[in-house]
Parts: C-alpha cells; structure tokens; sequence
C-alpha cells in the first residue's frame, strides 16, 4: 500500500471484491487512520517510513478479513454444480437471519 513515499488509498492499495460490498468502507477507512497516525508522527522522513509500516500492519488483518469474505462469497454464488447450488441454497434458506448481519454488525464494530 505504499513504496517511499507514495501510498495507495482505496482500490490501487487494497482492492477487495465487490461481494465484500466494503471496499469503498475501507477506502475512507485507511485514509483516516493513515492521517491519524500521520499526526503522530514527526516529519522527518525516517519517522514517516516508520509510520507508514505501523499503518500499513495495523490495517492488514481488517482488510484481509474483509477480502477472504467477500472472495468466498463470490465463490459461493459462482457455483454452477446443481448439487452445490442445492446445498448453497438450502444452507442460506437454513441459517438464522442475523447470521450474516450479525458478522456484518461486528465487522462495522471492530476497531479500526
Ligand atoms: C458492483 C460494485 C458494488 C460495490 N458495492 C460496494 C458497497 O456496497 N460498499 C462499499 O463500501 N463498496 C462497494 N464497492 C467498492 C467501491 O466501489 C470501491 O471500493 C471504491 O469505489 C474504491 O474507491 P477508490 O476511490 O479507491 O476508487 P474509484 O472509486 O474507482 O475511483 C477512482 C477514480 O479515478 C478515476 N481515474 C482513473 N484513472 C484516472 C486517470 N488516469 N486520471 C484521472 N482520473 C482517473 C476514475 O474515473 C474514478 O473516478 C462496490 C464495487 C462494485 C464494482
């Protein structure tokens, strides 16, 4: 998400699928943490580099977390065998309704 002194916000850093339905989220998302921990920092070019390390670590898990979701989902509703399209569709007819909304609600949560 970036090399000397170039950093990629949004899609050219951390595009995820649009099944994650969050990449503009965390768009906005890695911008306002990268200004937070920029207003920490010096601005002395070590400092920044140093800085833009802590950024890049502490924004990884979250948009890894969000991409391994979104790509399973588009593996899920890309699935053209019948057998696996009557199990995908009995499964979602079988889970709970909050199933998704409840990972959704904890992902919106989590800090960021
Ligand atoms: C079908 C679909 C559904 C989605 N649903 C959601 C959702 O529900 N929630 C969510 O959070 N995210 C969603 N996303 C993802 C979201 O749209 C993107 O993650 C977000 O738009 C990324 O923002 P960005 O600013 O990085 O890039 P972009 O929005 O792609 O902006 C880049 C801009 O740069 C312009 N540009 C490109 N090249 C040049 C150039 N050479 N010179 C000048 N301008 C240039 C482009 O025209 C564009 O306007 C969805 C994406 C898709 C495709």
């Amino acid at each position: 998400m970036y090399n000397g002194r170039v950093v990629l916000v949004g899609d050219p850093g951390h595009a995820v699928l649009p099944t994650a339905g969050t990449g503009a989220t965390l768009a906005m998302e890695s911008a306002a943490v990268l200004a937070e921990e920029l207003c920490r920092s010096t601005p002395s070019y070590r400092d920044i580099q140093h800085t833009l390390l802590m950024w890049q670590m502490r924004r990884g898990p979250r948009i890894a977390r969000v991409r391994e979701e979104g790509n399973l989902l588009a593996t899920a509703i890309t699935w053209t065998n019948p057998l696996a399209v009557f199990y995908r569709n009995y499964m979602a007819a079988s889970l709970p309704g909050n199933y998704f909304s409840d990972s959704m609600m904890k992902l919106l949560y989590d800090p960021i």
